[in-house]
């Protein structure tokens, strides 16, 4: 028989914490989302609320938290830059305490804790592609600094409870991921372009669109979470956790209107301060510590993610903040 956990899911109700949600209700564990949904809204978790194994805490994770779990999945962050520039403050408390409330709750509990950590702690990476090893480039006084510095102190929190407490921790480098119930004012390049596209309206291009990311589906990336969550108690991370694929932010935006059939047309805006030039990740040690690699190729990903943005009704969506 399978045992049943309790889970808590900090940023539950997000983008990858409904997803994440999904799948740990669905194999029958007792599951808690916690969310002050700065950055989402109840729709995304609404289907679980009438299940028996789910339970939705409204919390701000920088204020402590009391309570009884076996696994931890920490995911309360905003994660689109102009989101969590808004209160950049309040994005570094995020990061910093919710980790230290979080890993202070696994050390009382004796649970297993996993970091949503990211790509941005490799900054602008001088590093093509970028293995663990890799130490990063970030400016620490740049606008994205409240972010990538945040992650990267969480990171430190997350392996000193580990070697001091002897925490069981679990961290994985999630690179840009996209897919079904990202906020459709987040921000984010791929929710912009099809937002955008599906209405029509000119796609903005900031600068002339040769910086790259590698976009990896949220499926594939819930996925693995969970097989790093499960895995041995000595595979700790960091582990990278994304889609190898690498596309120019300009062929993105071609391949948005090219999918959605849209008649918009490109247009360039400025480009924001310290945006990374290059990112793609090496997922070796994902391929061989978790048997673990993205199935789902953009072009499909895309398709399921237009066809999620055509579903909803935008103007049910409150944006965050005035910044997407
Ligand atoms: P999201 O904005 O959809 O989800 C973040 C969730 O955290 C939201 O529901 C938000 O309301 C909640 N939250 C924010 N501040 C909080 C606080 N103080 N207390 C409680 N809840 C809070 O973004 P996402 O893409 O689902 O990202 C989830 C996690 O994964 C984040 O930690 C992010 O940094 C990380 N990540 C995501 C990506 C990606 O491409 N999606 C890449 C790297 C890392
Ligand atoms: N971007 C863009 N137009 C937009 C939103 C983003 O050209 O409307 C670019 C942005 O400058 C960056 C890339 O797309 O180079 C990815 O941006 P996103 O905010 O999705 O994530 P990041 O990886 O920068 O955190």
């Amino acid at each position: 028989m399978a045992i049943i956990k309790r889970i808590l899911v900090t940023g539950g109700a997000g983008f990858l914490g409904s997803h994440l949600c999904d799948r740990l209700v669905a194999q029958g564990h007792d599951v808690i989302c916690l969310d002050n949904f700065f950055t989402s809204q109840k729709v995304n978790v609404a289907h679980l609320l009438g299940k028996p194994n789910f339970e939705l805490v409204r919390h701000d994770i920088t204020h402590q938290v009391w309570l009884e779990v076996d696994e931890i999945y920490n995911l309360a962050c905003p994660a689109a830059p102009g989101h969590y520039q808004y209160n950049p403050i309040k994005t570094m408390k995020t990061s910093v305490m919710g980790a230290i409330n979080v890993l202070g709750m696994a050390k009382r509990c004796r649970a297993k804790v996993l970091q949503a950590s990211t790509s941005e702690v490799y900054g602008d990476p001088e590093v093509h592609p970028q293995p663990e090893s890799y130490r990063g480039s970030v400016n620490p006084i740049g606008p994205r600094a409240c972010y990538d510095e945040g992650k990267r102190a969480a990171e430190t929190l997350f392996f000193d409870y580990h070697r001091s407490n002897r925490v069981n921790i679990r961290v994985v480098r999630i690179f840009n991921t996209y897919g079904p119930r990202m906020h459709p004012f987040d921000g984010r390049v791929i929710s912009n372009f099809i937002r955008q596209a599906l209405r029509n309206e000119d796609i903005t291009l900031f600068g002339d669109g040769s910086q790259t990311r590698s976009f990896c589906y949220v499926d594939d990336l819930v996925e693995a979470m969970i097989r790093m969550m499960n895995g041995p108690d000595d595979f700790v991370g960091p582990v990278n956790i994304g889609n190898p694929e690498e596309h120019t932010i300009k062929g993105l935006a071609e391949l948005v209107i090219e999918l959605s059939a849209s008649r918009s047309k490109i247009v360039h805006r400025p480009m924001p301060a310290d945006d990374p030039a290059r990112r793609r990740p090496v997922i070796d040690l994902a391929r061989s510590r978790l048997g673990w690699e993205p199935k789902i190729p953009v072009r499909l990903g895309l398709l399921k993610t237009i066809d999620y943005f055509r579903s909803i009704d935008i103007e049910q969506y409150r944006p965050p903040t005035p910044n997407f």
